[in-house]
């Protein structure tokens, strides 16, 4: 018999999913109190399950948990969002995919970071909404990145950290940010960026993400420069290319 003590509860959104044995699953949750946790879900392949409904992929749930030998069980599951449009438009989907996957990458396990788990909810909420799906996506890695400590450089230079001025036009991958003119003389591998997409960065970096409807008229060149500048910072910090990114590309090329 388990102790009462070795029940807890945590809101939690899933991440990943799973099989596991013969009838169970396996839950990557990002949770509201601790952090990313693999969990089991005993039983959730039946299809006469009761809980098997409310453990889909990217539902917000309420969740009772037993402290197992290695890893928790899910004994209660219930719905507080389901982002149902997440699971019913493509291109709303592979953003989702994208999103778990970077929370996946770029978090260790049973490490509590409740600003992470406000950023997925609000970041699902948004693309289950109205606001332009891409920059939902560039809203979350901005903010991931400073949350995960790779905050990128946007006021001040990435290498001198001398103050930015407008006229700075290069960005480091490498050094995750703004170059100012001197230093961008010397760094070779940076990328160009003009001073709207600099300005859309800043403005994305500092408001909350119901800006990014604000930002709905920039052109479709201008968001590419973002997204390019951004997937290359991430790269070296993720050491290989996301799956979810191959996903993210064929159903852009394909709508
Ligand atoms: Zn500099």
């Amino acid at each position: 018999m388990r102790s009462r003590e070795r029940l807890y509860r945590t809101e939690a959104v899933i991440l990943r999913r799973s099989d596991f044995g013969e009838a169970d699953r396996m839950l990557t949750l990002f949770s509201a109190k601790y952090g990313k946790r693999r969990v089991i879900a005993k039983g959730a392949r039946k299809t006469t399950s009761r809980r098997a409904g409310h453990i889909e992929l990217f539902n917000r749930v309420e969740l009772q948990l037993a402290t197992g030998r290695n890893l928790d069980i899910v004994t209660d599951a219930q719905i507080v969002d389901p982002y149902k449009l997440l699971h019913e438009d493509l291109p709303r989907l592979s953003h989702a995919y994208y999103i778990a996957e970077l929370v996946d990458k770029l978090t260790v396990d049973d490490e509590d970071n409740w600003p992470i788990y406000k950023l997925l909810i609000d970041t699902f909420a948004a693309l289950n909404g109205s606001a332009p799906l891409d920059l939902v996506a560039r809203y979350f890695e901005l903010h991931l990145l400073n949350l995960v400590g790779y905050r990128p450089y946007l006021f001040q230079c990435a290498v001198c950290q001398e103050d930015l001025t407008e006229d700075a036009e290069r960005w480091s991958p490498a050094g995750g940010g703004m170059l100012c003119q001197r230093c961008a003389a010397r760094e070779p591998h940076a990328l160009p960026i003009g001073l709207p997409a600099f300005k859309a960065l800043h403005y994305l970096q500092r408001e909350p993400i119901d800006a990014t409807e604000e930002l709905q008229r920039l052109s479709e060149p201008l968001r590419r420069e973002i997204e390019s500048v951004l997937r290359a910072t991430l790269r070296p910090i993720l050491e290989r290319d996301l799956k979810s990114v191959e996903f993210l590309d064929a159903v852009r090329l394909a709508s």
